[in-house]
């Protein structure tokens, strides 16, 4: 159910400024800068009206994980009058991407997150360069072998990346990672730890050719883990929608 729409409004604002400085908290945390870590705004449980209203409340990259439900809410943005440049709202897609829908989503993202196989960076890369363009991606990686999580082995990354300079159509910026399930607090920090090890080994294996300074990871239960493990995007839907969005 959703709340009465004036205090909508108001409690998103409220939620956006509570997650940013709970961002900059775990950064000050962390010993970081929190000018390296954004967040990604996940819309993915609300409609397009919401996800407007996000926007309006100052979150400019919005997380999609179904490329369907980012054409609508594109849609919705243009029909609203939020037809705003790439370089003030971008869309990033955080799910998986089939190859059939690639054509339609790729002009209005600035972000892929879940690359996940070798066939679908080839099909991005040259479904971008067609259009003129060199999609930032992250690998999405699955450094513990789960088998009920998606994304790619640590073993599989090396092919991928040797094959960059003929990928002309996209951009390896990073990796991105989610925690296991049931992991603890501990279990999570060690998991995004490792994430970014094996960042820094293929940095080193493949010096010159790719720079991988994004990590994408941390949700709104483990951001606190992930920024203190790397993290430089974390991607936060629950805590943005509390009151909002009943139970
Ligand atoms: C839904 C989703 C999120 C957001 O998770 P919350 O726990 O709601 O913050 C982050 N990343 C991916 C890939 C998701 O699908």
């Amino acid at each position: 159910m959703l709340a009465a729409s004036d205090t909508t409004a108001r409690l998103l604002r409220d939620n956006w400024a509570r997650v940013c400085e709970q961002v900059h908290d775990a950064c000050a945390c962390a010993g970081r800068d929190a000018q390296q870590v954004q967040v990604v705004g996940v819309s993915k449980y609300v409609p397009p009206d919401l996800a407007g209203q996000l926007f309006d409340a100052g979150c400019t990259i919005l997380g999609e994980n179904r490329p369907q439900s980012l054409w609508d809410k594109v849609a919705y943005f243009q029909a609203s009058g939020r037809d705003v440049p790439a370089a003030c709202l971008r869309w990033h897609l955080i799910g998986h991407l089939q190859r059939n829908k690639l054509r339609r989503t790729l002009p209005m993202l600035s972000m892929l997150h879940s690359l996940d196989s070798l066939r679908l960076a080839e099909a991005v890369s040259s479904e971008a360069h067609s259009i003129g363009r060199r999609l930032p991606v992250l690998l999405e990686v699955n450094v513990t072998g789960d088998s009920s999580k998606t994304g790619l082995s640590a073993a599989e990354l090396p092919a991928i990346l040797a094959q960059v300079d003929q990928l002309t159509g996209i951009e390896i910026k990073g990796l991105m990672a989610m925690s296991s399930l049931a992991a603890s607090a501990q279990e999570a920090r060690h998991e995004f730890e490792q994430v970014r090890e094996l960042r820094d080994q293929l940095q080193q294996e493949f010096h010159g050719h790719v720079t991988l300074d994004q990590l994408s990871m941390g949700m709104s239960g483990d951001y606190r883990e992930a920024i203190a493990a790397g993290a430089t995007l974390v991607r936060i839907g629950s805590s943005l929608w509390e009151g909002i969005l009943e139970p």
